[in-house]
């Protein structure tokens, strides 16, 4: 019997064949075709389009829609989801999503999460793809929403025709209108398969391995900007990790995060609703703990001579921290207390403009002792004694 860590666990041929041929393939065939030919502009529109219908499907479909249920989509929007999902060549809804969900239940686990950053980056990678391990092991118990949903059950039952049909049939087609059959097989069929191959499996690797843990340091997840920009906005792992019922993996209004975009803009014309945001006095106390705790970190790993010294500096930021939190629980519970008056129908105008009032002082108050604490936290390693 294998254990699900056996590295004698038998090989996944189909796999081997698909993503080595492929990646093989395209770093030697096409250099090898550009040589001789010039590439139609077709076939690079076609290449980018494809790509971003591919990648979008597994970002905003796949994950934020399938295995995670963070808004609803209209069947139209689901439809070319799971057809351009398809395309990717990332196995079906079932499997993909169900995996996804067992990654998040038991992150970083060697002997439960499918693709356990702790392995090492190859087997994040692709490694865990290439061998039938038992950690990788079909279970859909976690996915019973998904085994009642007939758009996801179609695919399942109908795969490989989809994968068969969409990366042969999409390019063949455009290629053939084009005048560019070769040109458009080799971008937008070969380039674009290996491309999204890539970009999604840098979440699993990268994105658990190069990056901030701004959010919570609990599992090995991290928000990369870069791969954000790659990943249509998956790179903000870190927060994904802690919030994975938020729609949006990038918070910042600064943050690249197309899917998240993609999904608001698609709930303006009425084919997304619900979408689910966690609470912002949530994100807020995450961030500032994991600030608070580096800093305590920080400050416990000075030199035991200073030690004494730093005593009320250390007392300072955890009474600041302490006010903090004590701010931030009086927000949610205002928050609490609004939303049970709006559900009770107190609508009158006057108990309305109290909250709002009550809110706005509140947030002003914790914007102070925000920025108080973020001016100690500056202070450490070499807090200012003289202030303390
Ligand atoms: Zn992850
Ligand atoms: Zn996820």
């Amino acid at each position: 019997m294998t254990t699900r860590v056996d590295p004698n666990s038998p090989k996944n041929w189909a796999a081997i064949i698909v993503l080595f041929g492929t990646a093989i393939a395209a770093l030697t065939v096409i250099p090898a075709y550009a040589w001789f030919h010039d590439f139609s502009t077709t076939a690079w529109v076609s290449f980018v389009v494809l790509a971003i219908l591919n990648g979008m499907s597994i970002t905003g479909g796949y994950h934020r829609l399938w295995a995670h249920r963070t808004y609803e989509a209209h069947w139209l929007v689901r439809l070319v989801f799971m057809v351009f999902g398809s395309m990717t060549l990332q196995n079906s809804i079932l499997i993909w999503a169900s995996g996804h969900r067992t990654h998040h239940r038991h992150v970083d686990d060697p002997e439960h999460d499918p693709y356990s950053a702790k392995r090492g980056f190859w087997f994040s990678h692709m490694g865990w793809m290439l061998k039938r391990y038992e950690s990788g092991a079909d279970n859909f118990s976690n996915a019973p929403d998904l085994l009642k949903d007939p758009l996801v059950m179609f695919q399942h039952k109908h795969y490989y025709a989809l994968a068969w049909g969409t990366n042969l049939g999409i390019p063949l087609l455009i290629g053939f209108l084009a005048g560019d059959v070769w040109g458009v097989l080799l971008l937008s069929g070969l380039l674009r398969l290996v491309w999204s191959h890539q970009t999604t499996f840098f979440i699993n690797s990268l994105a658990h391995i190069w990056g901030r843990r701004p959010y919570t340091d609990d599992n090995t997840a991290r928000d990369n900007d870069l791969l954000a920009i790659f990943t249509y906005g998956e790179g903000y792992h870190n927060y994904h990790h802690l919030f994975q019922y938020d729609y949006r993996n990038g918070v910042r209004w600064y943050q690249l995060d197309a899917t998240k975009w993609l999904i608001a803009s698609l709930s303006w014309v009425g084919l997304t609703k619900n979408l689910k945001r966690c609470p912002k006095f949530a994100i807020e106390k995450a961030r500032a703990s994991m600030q608070f705790k580096r800093a305590q970190e920080k400050l416990d790993a000075q030199p035991s001579t200073v030690q004494v010294q730093l005593e009320a500096f250390k007392e300072r930021l955890s009474l600041e921290y302490d006010h903090f939190s004590k701010a931030l629980q009086d927000w949610a519970k205002l928050k609490e207390a609004w939303y049970e008056d709006t559900k009770n129908s107190f609508k009158n105008g006057d108990t309305m403009k109290t909250y709002k009032a009550r809110f706005k002082a509140l947030e002003r108050q914790m914007k102070a002792q925000r920025k108080r604490l973020q001016a100690l936290v500056a202070e450490v390693p070499s807090p200012r004694l003289a202030m303390a």
